[in-house]
């Protein structure tokens, strides 16, 4: 079932709540694959309803980024949601989603300008406001997202919180390809050539993780990190060691709740990854 207004959704989850089901809510941008399928999987398991949500937000773009050649594959997602056993897609028009006028926007102050909010100044506020909209909208009891976006986990977690919304934020495992490269949408932008380097963002979160636990002070891995990826051709974001919770900056002797995160460009493609240290 396509649903294609908040109205549609709303009368759904009500429906469903009503007969006393959960629902999970698997809120994604499209051209879906292995990473969205084991969210989809993740909600199937615990929830009596999944609704998986398809819509490039494009107040999480900033004006030079890539939103007007963002991958849409709606009939091949459908698929998958279905194959996955998902009970509804929510495919809005951004009309929908942003009504005439719209000025109202969510934003973790503070959080929202470290990381990627640095250097995509406006995409976390793009990303809370949307995802709070969804999360009223579905009545969702839980909603799934992935470690891959680990700064995004951080700001939805603490939206959540401080607007009291009763979802609860579950976060699964990164996905990955069989040589570690994590799976993105954005992937299919790589060239062979690209696609052949893009795995050194993952060995290099390895060896940052290593580095640490042999006690070498953060500051110095990530500047090896960030070095060796802009020799072979990164253009970087960031190579940082940071807490997980909030993104903030770890004290000198801390090992515990750590996490090593890279952003960086190979030609035009931006990537992301990170490494829980526990
Ligand atoms: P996106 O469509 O890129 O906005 O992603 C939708 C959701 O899927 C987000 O919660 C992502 O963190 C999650 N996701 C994307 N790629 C992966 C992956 N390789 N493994 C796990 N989750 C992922």
């Amino acid at each position: 079932m396509v649903l294609r207004t908040v109205l549609d959704l709303r009368q759904f989850a009500r429906t469903q709540h009503t007969a006393g089901k959960t629902i999970g809510l698997v809120p994604t941008m499209g051209a879906l694959h292995e990473g969205h399928a084991s969210l989809i999987r993740a909600a199937r398991q615990r929830c009596d309803v999944v609704v998986v949500t398809i819509f490039v937000n494009p107040t999480q773009f900033g004006p030079q980024e890539d939103f007007a050649r963002y991958p849409r594959t709606f009939e091949a997602d459908c698929a998958l949601a279905r194959r996955e056993g998902a009970d509804a897609v929510f495919a809005p028009t951004v009309e929908e989603m942003y009504p005439a006028g719209a000025t109202t926007f969510v934003e973790a102050e503070g959080l929202s300008g470290r990381l990627d909010g640095a250097s995509r100044p406006g995409h976390f506020r793009g990303v809370a406001t949307v995802v709070t909209k969804l999360l009223i909208a579905a009545e969702a009891d839980r909603a799934y997202f992935g470690q891959k976006d680990a700064a995004q986990v951080a700001v939805l977690r603490r939206m959540a919180t401080d607007l009291r919304i009763g979802t609860e934020i579950v976060v699964c495992p990164i996905v990955r390809e069989a040589d570690g490269l994590a799976l993105s949408s954005r992937n299919q932008y790589l060239s062979p050539a690209e696609r052949a380097e893009a795995v050194q963002i993952y060995q290099t979160l390895q060896q940052m993780r290593d580095l640490i636990a042999k006690g070498h002070a953060r500051r110095v891995v990530e500047q090896a990190a960030a070095s060796k990826l802009e020799r072979a051709g990164f253009v970087l974001d960031y190579a940082a060691i940071r807490r997980a919770e909030d993104l903030s900056e770890p004290a000198d002797n801390e090992q515990e709740g750590l996490v090593a995160l890279i952003a960086a460009r190979l030609g035009s493609t931006r990537l992301i990854d990170n490494l829980l240290f526990d």
